[in-house]
């Protein structure tokens, strides 16, 4: 069975050093210019490239504060990866279609197919976020409006997650959000030899969380040995 690997932007300008580190705060709480020159869009991209190398499509959820340019999106897209709204300001279904609109707009693209919610539910990340994470709204706007909703925000937690039309659960890379001594890189890939397996990744955390790294190369370095497909249409 495949793997699918879903892709949340969070940083617009990454966060190696710490001038990128203020940058990117400033464009996610008040705003900054879209620089690409100092660096705007460079470590997704950068992650793009990188997984287009080792033939791995992905689907990148961004966020309106790391939306690439619309030359930018062509690549991504050249490159076979997917396009998707990591939504934000989803206290109502109106304010969630405002976003979905901007993003179109700005995008390029003829149509927003997918979102993935932005935050853990509690904290406030950004002037344009609201907090609350509500799955089931979502859930029922994928139904209503025809964008697919296809990840939950949960990190898997056992061998009995669902996985038919929904991934509730996904596999975390990054090591605070899971329990590394039980769901280690192994684990997944039994998983993946049996049913599709959703892993999430944020670029930013690939390039400076060194276990994230390690972990991640691993997990393509044994999807290739092992010959578990990559795929990025959702069930
Ligand atoms: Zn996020």
């Amino acid at each position: 069975m495949p793997l699918i690997l879903r892709i949340d932007v969070d940083k617009p300008y990454g966060s190696s050093g710490l001038t990128r580190r203020i940058i990117s705060k400033l464009s996610e709480n008040a705003w900054f210019p879209s620089l690409e020159i100092l660096g705007y869009d460079r470590t997704s991209r950068r992650f793009a490239r990188f997984l287009h190398q080792e033939s791995i499509p992905a689907i990148f959820f961004f966020r309106l504060c790391t939306l690439p340019s619309q030359t930018g999106i062509r690549e991504y897209l050249k490159m076979g990866h997917v396009i998707g709204l990591h939504a934000e300001n989803t206290r109502s279904e109106a304010t969630f279609l405002k976003e979905v609109a901007h993003f179109q707009h700005r995008s390029g693209l003829n149509r927003v197919t997918c979102f993935s919610k932005h935050g853990s539910g509690v904290h406030k990340l950004g002037r344009r976020h609201y907090a609350p994470y509500e799955e089931n709204k979502y859930r029922e706007w994928d139904q209503k409006h025809g964008i697919r909703f296809p990840f939950g925000n949960g990190m898997i937690s056992s061998e009995n997650y669902t996985h038919e039309e929904f991934f509730k659960e996904v596999f975390w890379m990054h090591p605070s959000y899971r329990d590394t001594k039980t769901f280690t890189v192994e684990w997944a890939m039994e998983q993946a030899r049996q049913k599709t397996l959703a892993v999430l990744v944020h670029p930013e955390n690939y390039y400076t969380v060194p276990q994230v790294k390690q972990d991640f190369d691993r997990l393509i370095a044994e999807s290739k040995q092992q010959n578990i497909p990559w795929m990025v249409q959702l069930p």
